[in-house]
């Protein structure tokens, strides 16, 4: 079966991960590289680590944002940008939180797990975008240590951001899962719904997945060279 094109289709959703990035030198969660086998998440990447040790926490993600912010976006990023200015009625939703997809040029884009580049300030509640490298200040200018604003292990998905992934989801008739390993939860469930409504599924990825069978087209290689086999 040859892949589906872009041209068919008019409400496309792309639904990224980490393998998305992988080309352009970030490492995958899972695989060699993992950043998670190096660092235990409980001390760096959840809530409790946050109020035990901030400053350990922000070390960890000043070391993060250094080395993302010395990578570039790559051809599928870029491709994918060009097919949403091409195209408006299209979607993308990622769970990857490098902000890769921005900066090739998408727009609107739904970060499931939150943003290396925004923080917030739990106490004042309120959010903004923050690019210094290292962090210019760690704390708000109310003293409050300021967080990233992301979705740190044990933390709850924002319910605007489902919502609105829920939506284009359900009118999609084209989903396009890339290098996505489908076992974080809630998001590796989220493509169900455009498949149950009816859209045309693909799955890119270097492997099979545990949910690979959801998909009608399953691609394998890598993304950018997958993605533009679609254009
Ligand atoms: P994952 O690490 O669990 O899985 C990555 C998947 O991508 C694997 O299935 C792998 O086979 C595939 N892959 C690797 N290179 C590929 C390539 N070149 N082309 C196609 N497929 C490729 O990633 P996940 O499912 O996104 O879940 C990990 C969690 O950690 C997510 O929340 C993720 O966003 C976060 N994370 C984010 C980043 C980032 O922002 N770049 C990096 C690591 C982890």
């Amino acid at each position: 079966m040859s892949p589906p094109k872009f041209a068919d289709f008019s409400r496309i959703v792309f639904f990224t991960g980490a393998g998305l990035s992988s080309e352009s030198g970030i490492p995958t969660y899972r695989g060699s590289g993992g950043i998670w086998k190096e660092y235990n998440y409980e001390d760096y990447a959840c809530q409790r680590a946050f109020e035990r040790d901030p400053e350990k926490v922000w070390d960890f993600h000043d070391k993060r944002r250094a080395a993302v912010a010395a990578c570039e976006p790559n051809d599928g990023h870029r491709l994918i940008a060009v097919i949403q200015r091409a195209k408006p009625g299209t979607t993308i939703i990622t769970q990857n939180i490098d902000g890769l997809h921005a900066r090739a040029g998408g727009v609107d884009v739904i970060e499931l797990h939150g943003s290396l580049w925004r923080v917030r300030c739990d106490r004042e509640r309120t959010i903004r975008d923050d690019t210094s490298v290292p962090m210019a200040s760690r704390k708000c200018t109310c003293g409050a240590y300021l967080r990233p604003d992301i979705v740190w292990f044990e933390d709850a998905l924002s319910v605007d951001n489902l919502r609105r992934a829920e939506r284009a989801l359900e009118r999609a008739d084209l989903i396009v899962s890339i290098g996505t390993s489908g076992v974080v939860y809630p998001a590796a469930d989220l493509p169900r719904i455009a498949v149950q409504a009816g859209a045309v599924s693909v799955e890119i990825n270097l492997e099979d997945t545990p949910v690979s069978n959801l998909y009608q087209h399953r691609l394998r290689g890598k993304a950018s060279d997958l993605l533009k086999s679609m254009a």
